[in-house]
């Protein structure tokens, strides 16, 4: 075991007189692993995040334990953390006229969490309108990276050729074969810890050693194994075996990670300063500007090409300009379809890049909500076990509407789900009795209980988009971004089956089923937001080449979620970076001969 306290990485002057090879905006996923790419290829990059830079390791305490904290970890008083009914009943932006001193969205938990704090937006500085939308943000060096689920999978031709497969959307202009070597760069440079399954849907990374099932799942495992599907140990961005990084250490199998919503303090699990920024400013190529929110992407008249970002500072509130040959956005997919939309000018009147007037359309995620939770009872009684030392449970790969045809919907999802002991005893709630008797009946029941979520493709369709708000504004008078988007009844039906098959699942395997959920969350819940500005290879009806690359403004791209077709319904960030890395190799050749 290593625990790496390393220096950080010097940081550089940063010198808004000079131009820059490239400017890159947002430094999570997406615009960390080009600023990473670009400077291994020698190009000078000046990096733009809105967030802050912030002591990461003191604000996730993942050593601590919840009797360490005077509210278990909960938030302060005066926060609140918006909660589900607000996101059905109300219409955002939902912190407008509350009491409540900050307000964030609902991934902490109910109570919220005192560890995202300072890591998620405040809702009160940060309004968006429109329709119901449940929008997690994270503005500070390393956006959400700092606190994702760390689930990282592959897509598949199934997903990339989704239209050939079943009629439906657009096909990538992409398959599998193009993205597969960038994929095993991901793969080897950040690590993932995971099995090989020899799916044809969901192909296999490099894996480092993998997490163990518990026993409960292991059980689920094989039933499933008699209905031809699949039960694998969490696919994991997390190093199990190390990599070559210093400011990175392996998994020590805390299970802090699982923590509502956690984050990892030994940067075992990828983030995105430790993973990329902090080795790219040991090029020397890369420059930081924090606080740094970008506004507008700015137009040399003459061509018409892009010659930089305004942006505010967002303590001092004060405008600044930063000059590049090449602007690359990668501000997260709403983030950077408001960037878009934002910079309007005489040669791009609907915003920069938008011809198609597809710029915030399209947009696709996950639906979640139904799932099961079970009970099995042989394992009732049993001594208790450190299962939840690990950075993830298991995971169900999808296996509707790949060989079969569903008659509801198309497309298909999968389940991510746990089982075992936990450091708060599951059905701890639930249990009946008080006293002595009490806790025995929770002690007993602890490690027996097994549950699962399902996530579900949601349909790219056209008329789900989000434009700008012509009255409300952000803080800093930035106009805010206003949500048209809603599920189809494709989204429903799905939902209905996945229902329906958990339970199937658990009864197979031989799991007594105590609670089948039916509900659909809000739209926005999975936080895996996608296809406001897609690929394609019609400037007509798309934004960007196969190289993230604007259709109108070839030295403009954009590299992050917005650039993807179809949601799939495997979860995107493993995807992001493998797309940003073949963008930006392709960026830096194109610059080197001069194209750009
Ligand atoms: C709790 C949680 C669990 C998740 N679980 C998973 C999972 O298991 N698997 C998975 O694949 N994904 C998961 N995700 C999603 C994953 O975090 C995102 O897919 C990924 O971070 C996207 O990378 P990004 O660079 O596009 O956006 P972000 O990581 O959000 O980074 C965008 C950055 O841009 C900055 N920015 C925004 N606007 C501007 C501006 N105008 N100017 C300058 N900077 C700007 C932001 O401050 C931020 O730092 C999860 C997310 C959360 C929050
Ligand atoms: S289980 Fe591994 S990845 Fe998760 S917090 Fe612990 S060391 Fe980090």
């Amino acid at each position: 075991m290593t625990l790496v306290r390393v220096a950080l990485a010097q940081e550089r002057e940063v010198d808004l007189s000079i131009t820059y090879d490239a400017v890159v905006v947002g430094s999570g996923a997406a615009g960390g692993m080009a600023a990473h790419v670009l400077t291994s290829q020698g190009m000078k990059v000046l990096l733009l995040e809105a967030g802050k830079k912030i002591p990461i390791e003191q604000e996730l305490r993942s050593m601590e334990w919840p009797y360490e904290h005077p509210r278990r970890g909960e938030f302060p008083p005066g926060n609140h953390a918006i909660r589900h009914n607000e996101y059905t009943i109300r219409q955002p932006p939902y912190a407008k006229k509350t009491a409540f001193k900050h307000v964030y969205s609902y991934v902490g938990g109910w109570g919220g969490s005192d560890y995202v704090k300072n890591i998620l937006v405040d809702e009160k500085d940060h309004p968006y309108t429109g329709t119901r939308y449940a929008w997690v943000r994270a503005r500070l060096l390393g956006g959400k990276t700092n606190i994702w689920g760390r689930l990282a999978l592959r897509l598949s031709d199934y997903d990339f050729k989704g239209k050939t497969h079943d009629g439906y959307g657009e096909d990538w202009p992409i398959s599998y074969s193009d993205l597969e070597p960038y994929y095993d760069k991901v793969d080897l440079s950040l690590g993932i810890s995971g099995y090989k399954e020899n799916l044809p849907h969901l192909p296999d990374s490099l894996f480092q050693r993998h997490n163990k099932l518990t026993a409960s799942e292991l059980m689920l495992r094989k039933g499933l194994a008699r209905m031809g599907r699949t039960v694998t140990p969490y696919r994991a961005g997390v190093t199990t075996d190390g990599v070559k990084n210093k400011y990175r250490s392996k998994c020590f199998g805390r299970g802090a990670c699982g923590r509502r919503p956690g984050g990892c303090d030994i940067h075992a699990a990828f983030d995105s300063p430790t993973g990329l920024i902090y080795p790219a400013m040991d090029t020397g190529n890369l420059t930081l500007r924090t606080n740094s929110i970008a506004h507008e992407i700015l137009v040399d008249p003459n061509t018409g090409k892009a010659r930089g970002v305004s942006f505010v500072d967002s303590q001092n509130h004060r405008t600044y300009e930063a000059k590049a040959k090449v602007v690359i956005v990668g501000a997260s997919t709403l983030e950077s379809a408001r960037l878009l939309l934002l910079s309007k000018s005489r040669q791009h009147p609907n915003g920069i890049g938008n011809s198609s007037n597809h710029v915030g359309h399209n947009f696709c995620e996950h639906v979640m909500g139904p799932g099961a939770t079970g009970l099995v009872k042989d394992l009732v009684g049993r001594a208790p076990t450190l299962d939840d030392g690990r950075p993830g449970g298991f995971y169900l790969p999808r296996f509707r509407n790949l060989q079969d045809k569903q008659p509801g919907f198309v497309r298909g999802y999968g389940f991510e789900g746990g089982g075992g002991f936990s450091i708060f005893p599951d059905g701890a709630f639930d249990a009946p009795g008080f006293g002595g008797q009490f806790k025995k009946t929770v002690r007993d029941h602890a490690g027996a209980f097994i549950s699962m979520g399902g996530f579900g493709e949601v349909l790219a369709r056209y008329e789900n988009y989000m434009d700008l708000d012509p009255m409300v504004k952000d803080r800093w008078g930035i106009p805010a971004l206003r949500f048209h988007y809603q599920f189809s009844d494709n989204e429903k039906k799905m939902c209905e089956d996945m229902a329906t098959t958990a339970r199937e699942m658990f009864e197979e395997a031989g799991v007594e089923v105590i609670g089948v959920d039916k509900e659909m969350l809000t739209e926005g819940w999975s936080i895996h937001e996608l296809g406001t500005a897609r690929m394609g290879t019609d400037p007509k009806t798309s934004v960007l080449n196969q190289f993230q690359q604007s259709h109108d403004v070839r030295n403009l791209f954009v590299v992050d979620g917005s650039s993807h077709v179809s949601a799939s319904c495997q979860n995107p960030t493993w995807t992001i970076m493998a797309l940003a890395w073949r963008s930006c190799e392709h960026l830096a050749d194109e610059f080197k001969r001069g194209n750009l």
